[in-house]
C-alpha cells in the first residue's frame, strides 16, 4: 500500500513558510523525496491566508478535539474544521497515514519537529530527522492522548508539526523557508522507506507547561522577557538565571530548583494569552 501523506500549509494564515512550500510544490512539482508516496497538498485556511492573519474568528489549530468537532459552533474556523474533518478525517478513522502540518513561530526555535506520541514510528522518525538534520530540535507534546489534542494534524492516523522560527508573522524569510522545506522533505523521505533504519537514541524535549507573564492588579503585564532569555529557545535556563525584567527595573529569576528548556519564548501569537514561554525537560527518544 502506498502511504498517503497529507502536507498542509496555512493552518495559520500568517505563517508563510508552509503556504509557500505548498504553492511551490503545486507549481513546480513534488520533491524527489515524495517518490513512492501518495502526497496530497492542502492550504488549510484560505480566508486567513488571503487576509494574512493567524485566523479570522478563532484559532483553527485549536478546533480538532473530538468535542469541538461535535459542536455546532458557527465561527468560520469551527465550520472549516468540520469540513477538514470530512476531507482528511474523520478523526480516529482517517485513511491518511501521516499529516505533516507546517508552521512558523516568532520564537528562535530553529527547525523543530513536534511529535504528539512516542510510538515506534514517531521515535524512528525523530532519530532519522536528528541524524539528517543535527541542528533540528525534537519536541514531544504527549501531555494528553494523541486523539485529545486540538491540532489539525491529529486528523491523520498520525500527525506531526514542522515548527520553524524565528520569523515575523506575515513575513517570508529565505533561511526559514529552506529549513522548513528541508525538514519536510526529510520526513517525506522517511515515510517513503519501506525498511525504516534502526538508529541510536537521540536527544529531545518534552513539553512541560506554559509560563505566564506576571500581571499587575489591572491585569496588565508588569514585566517583559529578560534580554538574557530572549532568543535562547531550547537552551537550559538554570535556577537563579533571569527570566523577566520588570518595568520598575528588577530582574525576576528562574524560581524552580531544576533547569528547564524554554521554547516559544516571546511568541507573538501567545501574547493575547499572556504566555511568556513553554517549559520543557530534556529526554531521550
Ligand atoms: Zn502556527
Amino acid at each position: 500500500m502506498t502511504p498517503h501523506i497529507a502536507l498542509i500549509g496555512g493552518t495559520h494564515g500568517n505563517e508563510s513558510s508552509g503556504i509557500q512550500i505548498i504553492r511551490n510544490y503545486r507549481r513546480l512539482g513534488l520533491p524527489d523525496a515524495a517518490q513512492g508516496l501518495n502526497v496530497s497538498l492542502h492550504l488549510a485556511n484560505p480566508a486567513a491566508i488571503n487576509a494574512n492573519v493567524r485566523y479570522v474568528e478563532d484559532d483553527l489549530n485549536r478546533q480538532f478535539t473530538p468535542a469541538r468537532l461535535r459542536s455546532n459552533d458557527a465561527s468560520q474556523e469551527a465550520v472549516l474544521a468540520r469540513h477538514l474533518n470530512e476531507t482528511l478525517g474523520p478523526k480516529g478513522h482517517s485513511d491518511v497515514d501521516l499529516v505533516i502540518d507546517i508552521h512558523n513561530t516568532t520564537s528562535n526555535m530553529g527547525a523543530t519537529l513536534i511529535l504528539l506520541d512516542d510510538d515506534a514510528f514517531n521515535v524512528q522518525l525523530a532519530r532519522y530527522v536528528k541524524q539528517q538534520m543535527p541542528q533540528a530540535n525534537i519536541l514531544l507534546e504527549d501531555e494528553k492522548p494523541y486523539n485529545e489534542h486540538a491540532y489539525l494534524c491529529t486528523l491523520g492516523k498520525r500527525g506531526v508539526m514542522v515548527e520553524v522560527g524565528a520569523q515575523p508573522q506575515g513575513v517570508l524569510r529565505e533561511d526559514i523557508l529552506l529549513q522548513a522545506q528541508t525538514m519536510t522533505e526529510i520526513i517525506l523521505a522517511f515515510c517513503a522507506m519501506s525498511d525504516k533504519p534502526d538508529l541510536p537514541p537521540c536527544s529531545a524535549f518534552r513539553l512541560g507547561e506554559n509560563v505566564m507573564y506576571p500581571l499587575d492588579d489591572f491585569g496588565l503585564r508588569s514585566a517583559m522577557i529578560h534580554h538574557e532569555l530572549q532568543d535562547r529557545d531550547f537552551l537550559p535556563l538554570m535556577p537563579g538565571q533571569p527570566v523577566f525584567r520588570s518595568f520598575d527595573g528588577k530582574d525576576i529569576t528562574w524560581w524552580e530548583d531544576t533547569p528547564t528548556y524554554p521554547h516559544f519564548i516571546n511568541e507573538a501569537a501567545y501574547h493575547k494569552l499572556d504566555v511568556a514561554f513553554a517549559s520543557a525537560s530534556q529526554i531521550t527518544l
